[in-house]
């Protein structure tokens, strides 16, 4: 026999659902380098000085110098195409007229922000290809759903080595309501054929536990790795571990 195992406590499960920035994946790491670029040549292409870069910052919900990104704000809940349109508001109101505002935003952000994944930005939090794996092996499904875009989410999956071994991807520009609402884990159990109450979500925000709330979800995790604490995650959560390496898959 084989079980899922967290914190002592065996799961019945049939699917593991994980979203990706801050549970799969180093959050700060990857989005905070690219925010700082990002953010920084579209201060520069607008001729922006210091105020304009830290009110573009401050409206994403980011800290450049700290690093800290707020696990409430737009950078870590928001799709891509919502947190563009906040760099556009923000040079909006420091004079840029809405149209070229769009303009700058498009040449100058979207074209880095949205730029593929290179394998030095991925830092996996924790053994994510021997998780995903031993999953598999045990004869329990994988899927991944994210705000970030569907086709950056696959290639950060291909170049940690486990596309292969998830079921399904569900990303922010997929067409469905954005977390905490259930549809994008309603679509994922459907697609693989999985009742919701068979399935467990892992995730780091309070967005991702509600998301698996309200679908219906069997057990829901919080873990430590990405942007929020415990205290935030445990109202919402079956257990809250550090990291996704405190999942076991153990053989009885
Ligand atoms: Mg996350």
């Amino acid at each position: 026999m084989t079980g899922l195992e967290i914190l002592g406590s065996t799961i019945d499960t049939d699917l593991v659902i994980f979203d990706k920035d801050g549970t799969l994946i180093d959050f700060e790491y990857y989005w905070g380098q690219r925010m700082r670029l990002c953010g920084q040549r579209l201060v520069q292409r607008v001729g922006g000085d210091t105020t304009l870069a830290a009110d573009l910052f401050t409206s994403l919900g980011y800290d450049p110098a700290t690093g800290i990104t707020d696990g409430a704000g737009p950078l870590a809940t928001a799709t891509m195409k919502k947190i563009y349109t906040v760099a556009t508001v923000v040079l909006y109101q420091h004079g840029v007229g809405w149209d070229r505002a769009e303009e700058f935003v498009r040449t100058a952000f979207v074209a880095c922000a949205s730029a593929m994944p290179t394998i030095e930005l991925v830092r996996a939090l924790g053994q994510v290809q021997m998780l995903f794996e031993s999953l598999v092996w045990a004869g329990i499904r994988v899927a991944v759903i994210t705000s970030d875009d569907h086709s950056t989410a696959t290639e950060t999956l291909a170049l940690m080595g486990v596309d292969d071994l998830v079921g399904a991807v569900a990303g922010g520009d997929d067409g469905f309501a954005m977390k905490p609402s259930p549809d994008a884990f309603v679509h994922v159990c459907a697609r693989l054929q999985v009742m919701p109450s068979r399935t467990m979500m892992v995730g780091d925000t309070v967005a991702d536990l509600v998301m698996a709330q309200r679908a219906g979800a069997g057990v829901k995790v919080g873990v430590l790795s990405g942007v929020s604490t415990a205290a935030e995650l445990a109202p919402y959560a079956d257990f809250v571990i550090p990291s996704i390496d405190a999942i076991h898959i153990t053989r009885t």
